[in-house]
């Protein structure tokens, strides 16, 4: 066991498993990028009485969130095109946009602004989908993030790949570069049923298998996507036939859904990301949670690109996955707060194949933690820490933010990134975008 490093007292505690516990004054000892110790905090000041400690007097701790699908580098492209459905939004602004700008510069610069909101935001780990993946692995490397970085994969060129086959060598050298890597993993990100090819994905199927590496996929998004071939061959069932539905498999969306459907990805042990902000802009629909729920899917809980949501809260996300699923079902009781926070950091961990690792404070897990503070007007008075959290906080209560026992953010200050700096490069690419439009 790694030697112990420093104590984290805080005036509540929510470990997330077991789900919807409050631990009021205990502390977490961490080392080795590992938390080692739950405990009272007078248990703690007695048995680590040498350690540094960190006071949070005022303040939730709980595991870093799982931003469990995103597309990092969009930020650049936040506002670009708004108030459109999905399809259009692609192929009338965001293609053509991306045609036109695409390059690993592009994509490190927005991964970059990503990362910065991601972490004052108390985001610790996230899935992305993108092109140049390489670019955003290194972005994640760089500021002490955990990623799963996913390998993308579409039919048609871009600036990133030619065909299929070379986006797949191209992710599969990426991710061979970073083997070994505490923080930075791969996965398969298949674009979408209408993006790729039944050979693509048997391929992507093989592969996944083999490497035991999550796959991705934007599926059941809208009506429109699932209608196209009629009853005959609805998407879900065309990648079940080629063998892609498993524990592995991240549905991404998973908006419209029967109840079959829903069976199917149950018995699959299926997980689903659920994008609820994204869904509501692109007036897409609403992602079933409570029935897929109770047909044991695991359901995670992500963002999508800043280009559809138009922000990278997932705080604010998960609220919002709460509030909607209650009024989608009729139900108040359909997603509690205790359960919506897991599916924010344990779900998401899960899904990702992170669950031993993340998601929950544990001995002998990651230090990936956030702690929030509630001492504004906005979260007092505290009857309930943990609901407090999922229901008044904002992500501007923030305030530390741990990695692998690393401080990404330090009292609000920005440990490992250069704002300053990103920030005006996302300036510059506003002028230089809109002086081609
Ligand atoms: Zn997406």
């Amino acid at each position: 066991m790694p030697a112990a490093e420093l104590v984290i007292e805080a005036r509540w505690t929510l470990p997330v498993a077991p789900e919807n516990l409050v631990l009021d004054g205990h502390a977490v000892v961490i080392g080795g990028g590992r938390i080692l110790d739950l405990l009272p905090a007078t248990a703690a000041r007695a048995r680590y009485a040498n350690l540094p400690r960190k006071l949070l007097p005022d303040h939730a701790l709980l595991p870093g969130f799982v931003n469990a699908h995103t597309h990092a580098a969009m930020t650049l492209l936040r506002g670009y095109a708004d108030d459109r459905a999905l399809a259009t939004w692609l192929a009338d602004d965001i293609w053509p946009a991306e045609r036109r700008w695409l390059s690993a510069e592009f994509v490190e610069d927005g991964a970059r602004l990503a990362a910065v909101e991601m972490i004052r935001g108390g985001t610790t780990c996230f899935a992305d989908m993108y092109f140049f993946p390489g670019a955003t692995a290194n972005v994640a490397a760089e500021t002490g993030l955990r990623a799963v970085v996913g390998m993308v994969v579409v039919e048609f060129a871009s600036a990133w790949a030619d065909t299929p086959h070379d986006y797949l060598q191209r992710g599969l050298a990426i991710r061979d570069a970073y083997r070994g890597h505490r923080r930075v993993s791969f996965g398969f990100a298949p674009h979408a049923p209408y993006t790729v090819s039944d050979a693509t994905l048997a391929q992507v199927r093989v592969l996944a298998d083999e490497l035991e590496a999550p796959v991705f996929m934007h599926v059941h998004e809208t009506a429109e996507e699932v209608a196209v071939m009629g009853d005959a061959l609805r998407p879900l069932a065309r990648l079940d036939g080629l063998g892609l539905i498993g524990p592995q498999f991240v549905a991404v969306h998973a908006v419209h859904l029967t109840p079959a459907e829903i069976g199917l990805l149950g018995q699959r042990g299926a997980s689903v990301a659920h994008c609820p902000e994204s869904n509501l802009k692109l007036a897409s629909g609403v992602c079933p949670v409570a029935a897929l729920r109770q047909a044991g899917v695991n359901v995670a809980i992500g963002t999508d690109g800043a280009a559809s949501n138009n922000d990278l809260d997932l705080l604010a996300e998960t609220r919002t996955a709460s509030l909607v699923a209650k009024g989608f079902s009729g139900d108040p009781t359909a997603l509690p707060a205790a359960t919506a926070l897991r599916m924010a950091t344990l779900d998401g961990a899960r899904a990702l194949g992170l669950e031993a690792t993340i998601g929950s404070i544990e001995p002998g897990k990651a230090a990936d933690l956030i702690a929030v503070s509630l001492s504004a007007p906005a979260t007092q008075p505290v009857h309930n820490a943990l609901s407090q959290v999922v229901y008044a906080a904002s992500r501007d209560q923030v305030t530390d933010v741990w990695v692998e026992g690393t401080p990404l953010l330090a009292a609000g200050i920005l440990q490992t990134a250069d704002l300053a700096a990103i920030t005006e490069r996302a300036r510059e690419w506003a002028v230089r975008i809109h002086g081609h439009r």
